[in-house]
């Protein structure tokens, strides 16, 4: 199961899974969804379900694991990655985007685990990456709901990983920097807008104020980083951390 998988590093992070003979739950807003998991099915031979399941709503998240324990009889493989982000001060930082960040970023990722675990720790197997960001271990200013909520799904890492270690659970986290999806393409935009820019200087800026490796982060590299802690016998024994794939930023 892929949190927000209509797009973006969800979508990477399914077609890998899937092209390694994974059944998988897409989820997200997009409405190309029912399309994305036929596609999935056609070109990898698998099962593949959508369910557009609003995860700021707990009663639609209890709806999503319902699905995907009638058509799977479980989750073995639990990806958060849906997430927002929105850019401004603290003083004009509208409390219900505030709200958002933290309902989705964070307390939908909570829920979902929450949801799963008793089945995992019944099967004995789980596996729980939480697509976190380099902004969950490293500030920037504006993004103070984003950066909070991503330092929490850091913690919550840790501590679901403390729980889940005697049941053959294990919890980890992906920390990116900036990988060219939606959700980056409309900072850009608005950097172009407010700085009177070119694209290519709003790239620029965005990307050299942090990135040691001067291009984005190959959404590919996450995908292969999620794969690399579902299965295999490294995933076994790594359990509790947060992975950075992001081009040096946090080594500054
Ligand atoms: P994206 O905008 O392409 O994908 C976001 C996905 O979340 C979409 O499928 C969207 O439909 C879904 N979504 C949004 N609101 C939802 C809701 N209420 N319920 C269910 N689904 C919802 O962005 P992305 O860059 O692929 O982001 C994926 C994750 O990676 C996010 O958690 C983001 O914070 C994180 N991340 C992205 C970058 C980056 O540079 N792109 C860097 C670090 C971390």
């Amino acid at each position: 199961m892929i949190t927000g998988s209509t797009s973006g590093i969800g979508l990477s992070i399914a077609r890998l899974l899937a092209s390694k003979g994974y059944g998988i739950v897409l989820n997200g807003l997009h409405d190309n969804g029912t399309a994305l998991a036929e596609e999935l099915s056609d070109a990898f031979n698998v099962r593949s379900i959508f369910s557009s399941a609003n995860l700021l709503k707990l009663n639609e998240i209890d709806d999503l694991v319902e699905s995907a324990n009638e058509v799977f009889g479980g989750v073995d493989v639990l990806v958060n990655n849906a997430g927002v982000q929105f850019v401004s001060t603290i003083e004009d930082f509208p409390v219900e985007k505030w709200d958002e960040i933290f309902g989705l970023n964070l307390r939908a990722a909570f829920y979902l685990t929450k949801k799963v675990w008793p089945m995992m720790k019944l099967n004995r197997f789980g596996r729980v990456i939480n697509i976190a960001s380099a902004h969950g271990l490293v500030g920037s200013p504006y993004k103070s709901a984003y950066v909070a909520a991503k330092h929490g799904l850091v913690g919550f890492t840790k501590t679901a990983a403390l729980e889940g270690a005697a049941f053959g659970i294990t919890v980890n986290a992906i920390c990116p920097g900036f990988a060219l999806t939606d959700l980056v393409e409309s900072q850009i935009m608005e950097a172009m807008k407010k700085g009177d820019k070119s694209r290519e200087n709003a790239v620029r800026d965005l990307i050299s104020t942090k990135h040691a490796i001067p291009d984005f982060v190959e959404i590919d590299a996450i995908a292969q980083t999620a794969l690399f802690l579902a299965e295999g016998v490294a995933s076994e024994s790594i359990t509790g951390i947060s992975i950075p794939v992001d081009c040096g930023w946090t080594s500054h």
